[in-house]
């Protein structure tokens, strides 16, 4: 088993600059394409759609005067494709244009239009395997810096990029290592609503940098209340006697453990949103980092102590082979690019 002692701090991993794909443990369920890349377009690789218009990743760029940058004023969701295929992008979408309405932001377009415009950002990329990211902001206005909220112009940036991890596939295969940070707390619902996916990474942010400083790879963040909450880009799922459980508040409601919620109710697993406490999080039989860019990754490292007997739990491990299983089962969780 493959314990690291050495990161960076940031919480997501890339593939090497320009590569597609990365190595992935020999075996495991996580395998990319197997396929050459036709770099004959300059959208290859990456593509992004930008003021109404696609361009290469590589030219992406955005207003400084954006609020979506000055002030975070924006909602966004984090949508992955593996083997071609888009998973769960409907749910994707329904989530992001909950919070765009909560915020009181206006894509000024639909369902179907962000579905169409993501998809062909990812067929012109001609990524198997990929990072999509779709973000609506509060905008611009005409005069620069304006701050006026009735005269800025809602934005809408999408972008298909290779795969980035919070836990790249050896991580997810053979285990990570969190700690619980003592000097930060998650923002509570009545600060910043956990619903609405947000860039107000402060928390986050500093969790990351203490969980490097404690030789760590990531961050189980607690609220207030000493409450699980959430890590920097993931949901905590615990498994005690045989069931599961994740925190009703303080948390995003991630696709990802919507997922595992529904593959364990296939398998004949209870599992409950719920308050979860510290101690009961520390009680646990199995600990999993639930997210898009990172699957389901086993935690088998608490405090710098092993967790149960440091390797990934059964329960844990069950669900996440079945969770890549679906990324090329026929489903209605799956659409196949068009590329
Ligand atoms: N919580 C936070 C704070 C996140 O940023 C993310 C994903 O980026 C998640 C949870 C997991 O959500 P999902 O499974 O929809 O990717």
């Amino acid at each position: 088993m493959t314990i690291h002692t050495e990161f960076a701090t940031s919480n997501l991993v890339s593939v090497e600059p320009g590569a597609i794909r990365e190595d992935t443990p020999p075996g495991s369920v996580i395998q990319y394409s197997d396929y050459e890349l036709d770099y004959s377009t300059e959208f290859a690789g990456g593509a992004a759609w930008i003021e109404g218009e696609y361009v290469p990743a590589s030219e992406a760029r955005i207003s400084i005067f954006d609020t979506g940058f000055g002030h975070s004023d924006l909602t966004y969701t984090v949508a992955h494709v593996w083997h071609g295929n888009i998973f769960r992008l409907g749910d994707h979408l329904d989530r992001l244009l909950d919070g765009a309405r909560k915020l009181r932001l206006d894509p000024g377009m639909s369902k179907e239009e962000l579905a169409d415009i993501t998809k062909r950002c990812v067929a012109l990329s001609g990524l198997r395997e990929s990072f999509v990211n779709l973000t609506v902001t509060r905008g611009y206005g005409k005069r620069k810096g304006e701050k006026d909220l009735s005269k800025l112009n809602h934005q809408v940036y999408i972008y298909a990029i290779p795969y980035l991890w919070a836990f790249p596939p050896e991580e997810q295969i053979f285990g990570t290592t969190a700690i619980v940070p003592r000097h930060v707390r998650r923002a509570g619902r009545n600060t910043v609503d956990p619903t609405i996916k947000n860039y107000q990474w402060g928390d986050l942010t500093a969790a990351s940098f203490e969980a490097k400083d404690r030789g760590a790879r990531t961050a189980i963040l607690l609220d207030a209340d000493n409450c699980v909450a959430e890590g920097p880009g993931f949901n905590v799922v615990i498994v005690k006697d045989g069931k599961l459980f994740s925190p009703s508040r303080n948390a995003l409601p991630g696709i990802t453990r919507k997922t595992v919620f529904e593959i364990a109710d296939a398998i004949g697993i209870e599992a409950t949103l719920c308050d979860v406490t510290s101690r009961e999080l520390y009680d646990a039989d199995e600990l999993m980092a639930v997210t898009t860019a990172g699957g389901v990754t086993p935690i088998v490292s608490l405090d710098g102590e092993a967790f149960g007997d440091g390797r990934p739990g059964p329960i844990t491990v069950a669900i996440r082979d079945r969770f890549w299983a679906l990324m090329d089962e026929p489903s209605p969780l799956i659409e196949a690019i068009d590329y």
